[in-house]
């Protein structure tokens, strides 16, 4: 289930370059681009869903494993310890720019609440 022009449904097939950090059955995670923390890495579905409420709905337990991805990668890249924070933004109005569903892991640094 992919859609044709979406950058990160290119990155999980491999026709895009990206920093590729893990790699599951049904997920990808990568290295941010523009990063925002020492560890900013982006943990997507093999397959197409624009945002996290439409995942959430269509695809129990893909947010879970999400989750579940993000602490692996927090462990292995030594930040679990001091705390890291997974963000879906989820719609324009909250900073969304690409309609394939991502949650952002940021780590490394201290992170301030709330987020701007
Ligand atoms: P959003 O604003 O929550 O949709 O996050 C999109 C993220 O994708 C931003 O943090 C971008 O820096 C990142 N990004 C965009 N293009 C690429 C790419 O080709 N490789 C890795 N990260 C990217």
């Amino acid at each position: 289930m992919r859609e044709p022009d979406c950058l990160f449904c290119k990155i999980a097939a491999g026709e895009v370059p990206a920093e590729i950090v893990r790699e599951g059955e049904r997920t990808v995670a990568f290295r941010d681009i523009n990063p925002q923390a020492p560890t900013h890495v982006l943990i997507i579905p093999r397959d197409h869903f624009p945002d996290a409420a439409t995942a959430g709905r269509a695809r129990q337990g893909l947010l879970d494993e999400i989750a579940a991805e993000a602490e692996e990668i927090a462990r292995a890249d030594g930040v679990a310890g001091n705390g890291y924070r997974l963000v879906f933004n989820t719609g324009t109005g909250a900073g969304q720019t690409v309609f394939h569903l991502h949650g952002h892991l940021l780590a490394g640094r201290g992170l301030e609440w709330p987020p701007g």
